[in-house]
C-alpha cells in the first residue's frame, strides 16, 4: 500500500524581494494554492492537502492585491509538524516505512521545514524529540512490553556520488559509498553508519555533526545553496517480549527518511557553467525520477495496476530509497515556495511538480 500526502509551504518575503518591491503573487483558500502571472495576470490553481501560509494577516505584503484569507492558512512549524510530522511517527509505530520530501528552489524554505532554524525546531528535530516522548511513555507503562531501539544515518547525495556525512570527509573512502541491492533485504548503503541512539538529545549531536559535514556550493543565487540531497534516516525497531520467557515474540522494523532535496532551480538561472552545469543536471535528473517514480507509485495504488515499471534505477536518490517508497510505505512531500512575483517561473515550475506527483 502506498500513498501520498502533498502539501504546500510558502514563505514570507526575504530582504532581495522587498528590495525589488516584488508583489506577491500567491493566494490561498483553504487547500487551494493560486498563482497570478505577473505579466498576464492569469490565475492558475492547484489543490493540494495542505496549503500553508507563513505570515499571518496582510501587513508583510508589499504591493499585496493578491491577499492571503487570512487566518486558517498560516501555518507555524508546530502546525506544520502537528499535521504531517505525527503522521509520519504513526505510521513509523504501524510499522510502515515513510518518506518525507521537502522540494523547491533554493531560498524557498526547504531547510526551514525540515530542519528548521535555532528555536523555530523543523519536521526533524521535533519528530526526533516526540519519537523519545513516545517510546519513554511507553516503557514507563508497566503494561509494555515492547523494546524500542533507534538508530540514525544521515547521507548526502551529489552529483549522484554517496557520501555518510556522519564520517568527517578526510576519512571518507574516495569514490563514495556504494548501493546494493541483496536478494531478501532489499537496497542498502554498504558501510553506511548506522549511529544507536537513546535520547534527543544525541540524535541532535549527530545531526549537528553531519550537517557540518555536508557539501556546501555557492552559486549565484545564494551563497550558501546546497546542491545535495540530504537523506536523514531513523530506523525504528519495535520487539515484541514474551513477558515470562523474555524473549521477542516478533518485531516491526520502520525506516523514517526525512530528506532535504536539492534546490530545483534549472540550471540556467543559477548562471552555472563547466562543473556546476554537471550538478545541476545530474539534480534535474533525480528530481523528475523521483517525480516519476512517486506518481507511477499512486497510480499502481489507486488503479490497482501492478505492471507499471517504475524507474527506481535511474537515480541514486531513488534507488536508495525504493524500500521505503514502495510496497508498504507512505510519502509526504513539503513542497516549498517564494511568495514574490521575481520567482514566478520557478514557483510555477514547482507547483506543478507537486500536482504531477500526487
Ligand atoms: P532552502 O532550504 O529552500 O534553501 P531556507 O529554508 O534556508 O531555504 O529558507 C530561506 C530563508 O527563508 C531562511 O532565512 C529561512 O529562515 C526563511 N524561511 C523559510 N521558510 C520560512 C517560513 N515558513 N517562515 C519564516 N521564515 C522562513
Amino acid at each position: 500500500m502506498t500513498s501520498v500526502k502533498v502539501a504546500v509551504r510558502v514563505r514570507p518575503f526575504n530582504q532581495r524581494e522587498r528590495n525589488f518591491e516584488s508583489e506577491c503573487i500567491i493566494q490561498m483558500d483553504g487547500q487551494t494554492t493560486k498563482i497570478r502571472n505577473p505579466e498576464t495576470g492569469e490565475i492558475k490553481e492547484f489543490a493540494f492537502d495542505f496549503s500553508y501560509w507563513s505570515h499571518d494577516g496582510f501587513d508583510e505584503q508589499p504591493n499585496g492585491y493578491m491577499t492571503p484569507q487570512a487566518g486558517s492558512n498560516y501555518a507555524d512549524q508546530d502546525r506544520v509538524f502537528q499535521d504531517l510530522g505525527q503522521e509520519v511517527l504513526n505510521n513509523a509505530f504501524d510499522g510502515y516505512h515513510t518518506c518525507l520530501f521537502a522540494y523547491g528552489q533554493t531560498g524557498s524554505g526547504k531547510s526551514y521545514s525540515i530542519v528548521g532554524y535555532g528555536n523555530n525546531k523543523g519536521v526533524i528535530p521535533l519528530a526526533c524529540e516526540e519519537i523519545f516522548r513516545r517510546i519513554d511513555e511507553r516503557t514507563n507503562n508497566p503494561e509494555n512490553n515492547i523494546q524500542h531501539s533507534v538508530t540514525l544515518s544521515m547521507i548526502e547525495i551529489y552529483n549522484e556520488c554517496v557520501q555518510d556525512l556522519l564520517i568527517k570527509p578526510s576519512e571518507r573512502p574516495k569514490g563514495g559509498l556504494n548501493v546494493r541491492e541483496h536478494p531478501k533485504f532489499g537496497i542498502f548503503v554498504e558501510g553506511m553508519s548506522k549511529v544507536p541512539v537513546q535520547s534527543y538529545n544525541e540524535i541532535q549531536k549527530q545531526i549537528d555533526t553531519g550537517t557540518s559535514n555536508r557539501t556546501v556550493g555557492s552559486t549565484n543565487m545564494n551563497a550558501t545553496s546546497s546542491r545535495a540531497h540530504t537523506v536523514t534516516t531513523l530506523t525504528f525497531t519495535q520487539r515484541f517480549m514474551d513477558r515470562e520467557k523474555g524473549i521477542p515474540t516478533s518485531e516491526k522494523m520502520s525506516e523514517i527518511n526525512l530528506v532535504d532535496l536539492a534546490g530545483s532551480e534549472r540550471a540556467a538561472s543559477t548562471g552555472a557553467t563547466g562543473d556546476r552545469l554537471k550538478e545541476g543536471s545530474n539534480i534535474n535528473k533525480s528530481l523528475s525520477v523521483l517525480g516519476k517514480c512517486i506518481s507511477i507509485l499512486a497510480q499502481k495504488s489507486s488503479t490497482g495496476n501492478k505492471s507499471a515499471v517504475v524507474p527506481y534505477r535511474e537515480s541514486k536518490l531513488t534507488f536508495i530509497l525504493k524500500n521505503a517508497l514502495g510496497g508498504n510505505s507512505k510519502t509526504t512531500m513539503i513542497a516549498a515556495l517564494s511568495p514574490a512575483s521575481v520567482n514566478y517561473d520557478e514557483t510555477l515550475s514547482t507547483l506543478r511538480y507537486a500536482w504531477q506527483v500526487k
